[in-house]
């Protein structure tokens, strides 16, 4: 059985977090590469952790990685990563929906630290998790496709962040997670924001943010 196409609706909370985001109320968007990151490297942890008590679990792919790839020509930046991934179930539960309570308190601090200096407001992301809807301050689409250890199908969710979201099972060939950022326009090259089409640039943010993270983290590159 395989699940067709919908739409859902986000969560009124969730879209109250989304519109912080695409309002870009923070002055420091490059953190969206951390937090991706920061996931990533999360989820290889799980399926790490989950290997220990169930050895088949890994298979073929038990070299832990986290993939960089860049499409400059469709701006499009992409965080691969082989760890745990989600089911249908999860991808809902975990993207579609800000189950968590502190969510509301989130906003209500976002707002609070607004009237006082903006950066401060910075720290708040990472402590309430909601670092993968930061990926809306770069992009106007989000396109996530997972697969969970000994599924046979992936999942693929997108959102250009409108209020709704679609969801779908698709062919994955691999375990893990693939995010794909369509760039707003002020990120790349004919922008006035860091442009993220730029390999530097990525290289130089993951220095920055991601420097300690406990996975190799990879460019793809092509040749001239
Ligand atoms: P947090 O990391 O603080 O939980 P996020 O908004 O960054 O909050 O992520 C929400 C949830 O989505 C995560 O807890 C995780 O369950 C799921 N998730 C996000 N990115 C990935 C990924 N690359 N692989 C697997 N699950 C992920
Ligand atoms: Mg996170």
């Amino acid at each position: 059985m395989t699940a067709k196409k919908v739409e859902k609706k986000f969560q009124t909370e969730t879209q109250k977090m989304l519109d912080l985001m695409i309002n870009s109320i923070y002055t420091n968007q490059e953190i969206f590469l951390r937090e991706l990151i920061a996931n990533a490297s999360d989820a290889i942890g799980k399926v790490k952790f989950q290997s220990l008590t169930d050895s088949d679990i890994l298979g073929e792919d038990s070299d832990f990685e986290i993939w960089l790839d860049l499409d400059e020509v469709n701006n499009v930046l992409t965080i691969e990563d082989n760890g745990v991934g989600m089911t249908y179930d999860e991808v809902v539960e975990n993207i579609g929906t800000i189950a968590q309570s502190g969510s509301q308190e989130f906003l209500q601090k976002l707002q609070e630290k607004q009237a006082q200096a903006k950066d401060n407001a910075l720290d708040l992301i990472g402590q309430f998790g909601v670092g993968f809807y930061s990926s809306f301050m770069v992009a106007d689409k989000v396109t996530l496709i997972t697969r969970a250890p000994k599924q046979d199908t992936g999942v693929k969710w997108e959102s250009i962040g409108d209020g709704t979201y679609t969801i779908e099972e698709v062919d994955k060939p691999k375990r893990g997670t693939t995010i794909k950022l369509k760039l707003r326009e002020e990120f790349t090259s004919d922008g006035d924001e860091i442009d993220l089409t730029n390999r530097q640039n990525i290289k130089q943010l993951v220095k920055k943010h991601s420097n300690y993270v406990e996975y190799p983290i990879k460019m793809k590159v092509y040749e001239e």
